[in-house]
């Protein structure tokens, strides 16, 4: 940031002005209008300005409503998902006459209600790579409100490839993290995770749950940064994380800092057009994730059983070559495909507890699961596998 005089200078305004505001939007924004740093000017920017929200849901809905009220001008909705009861206690701009109807539909109505000067485009459809590129280009800003590391990753990558700026939030029981990714001027979210974290080690709030309200105070905040980015006022959240802490009742920043190896925002990158993001993520079948919750345990834990001689049975399932790189000692290898083929249950004892690992649990979780159908229900599994024993455990080991 630069300044002048003493003041800081924001990123200049990411919309131009729309040519008037009509009299009756004069009297609904006045509160606006007789804000210096908004003014005319700035609610001229809102109304000319476009943003696309993904998701109606925990962060969508109040991120949504604000950004109606405030007088964004149009609105893009991407959301595939209909409103279910277990919705209401967060997605406040769906109510109970809402259940079974789709939530973008919903969703628009409610932003009409609150202000129908807002022209609102609903994308009903699953964000992928196959439509992300065109909704974006659509837009000047973006506003995530997803729930998942895939599609977290998706809209990384295509907004950095489209050049956008969006704002990021994630939301989690009491703790909440919001930040401003824009690569042109800042880090971008793989800056900060390089690297989806492994598969049972993040429970979603659908696992984990979530307080209702912890959503109004991350969707206030990603509004918040929007409406500054767009009217270019104040100092934007851009290399700056925001962490906050619902009991403690804390907000904490970070500064988050370009990664000059990052892959897909720095001068070299590996990623140069979108991924396949399921897999990168490591994403598992619900039955493997239904298996690993509450069955996953810690590198640490392991550890500990190992030292205390707990009588464990610790079972590698991933191939032999791997097994010759690196492996956690006392592992006995048995490959995944003899799971799937029935044919390692026999070698399973009935007297011990059954631990499985493989490279960073996701195999692990999908032969868990094979495991828990044949009976072996206490059986668990290595959150983060073999790469996250070395990381904690052994980190003078090789990792492939
Ligand atoms: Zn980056």
């Amino acid at each position: 940031m630069t300044t002048t005089i003493g003041v800081p200078v924001s990123l200049p305004p990411l919309v131009e002005p729309a040519a008037e505001l009509t009299v009756d939007e004069v009297r609904r924004y006045s509160r606006h209008l007789i804000i210096p740093d908004v003014g005319m000017a700035g609610q001229k920017r809102l109304k000319n300005a476009k943003v696309l929200c993904v998701g109606a849901g925990g962060l969508g809905s109040p991120a949504l409503m604000y950004l109606a009220a405030a007088g964004v001008g149009t609105l893009g909705i991407v959301e595939f998902d209909t409103v279910d009861e277990s919705n209401l206690q967060r997605q406040i701009i769906h109510g109970h006459s809402d259940i079974g109807r789709s939530k973008a539909e919903s969703a628009r109505d409610s932003v009409k209600e609150i202000n129908p000067y807002v022209e609102v485009i609903l994308h009903e459809e699953r964000l992928d790579n196959s439509n992300v590129m065109e909704i974006f280009s659509g837009y000047d800003l973006i506003v995530d409100g997803t729930d998942n590391f895939a599609t977290r990753y998706l809209v990384n990558d295509a907004a950095v490839l489209l050049g956008k700026p969006y704002v990021w939030g994630s939301i989690y029981r009491f703790d909440g993290q919001a930040s401003v990714f824009w690569a042109e001027h800042g880090p971008c979210y793989r800056c900060l995770y390089p690297e989806a974290p492994p598969p049972g080690m993040v429970p979603s709030c659908a696992e984990g749950g979530v307080l209702g309200v912890l959503c109004a105070s991350i969707g206030s905040i990603q509004v918040t940064e929007a409406i500054k980015l767009l009217a270019g006022v104040g100092d934007p959240l851009v290399g700056r994380l925001m962490i906050y802490d619902a009991l403690e009742m804390t907000y904490r920043q970070v500064k988050v800092r370009k990664d000059p190896n990052c892959a897909v925002c720095s001068e070299n990158p590996t990623v140069t057009e979108l991924i396949d993001y399921e897999a990168f993520c490591g994403v598992v079948s619900e039955e493997a994730q239904a298996a690993a919750a509450g069955s996953t345990i810690t590198s640490k834990q392991l550890k500990a059983w190992q030292d205390e001689n707990e009588d464990i049975f610790l079972v590698d399932v991933r191939e032999p070559n791997e097994y010759e790189i690196v492996s956690i000692p006392g592992a006995t290898l048995i490959p995944k495909g003899e799971f799937l083929m029935g044919t390692a249950l026999e070698l399973m004892p009935q007297d011990k507890k059954i631990v499985l690992h493989c490279k960073t649990g996701v195999r692990s979780a999908e032969v868990l699961a094979v495991l828990k159908a044949a009976g072996f229900s206490d059986a668990v599994h290595l959150g983060g596998g073999v790469v996250g024993w070395v990381n904690q455990i052994e980190p003078e080991k090789p990792i492939y």
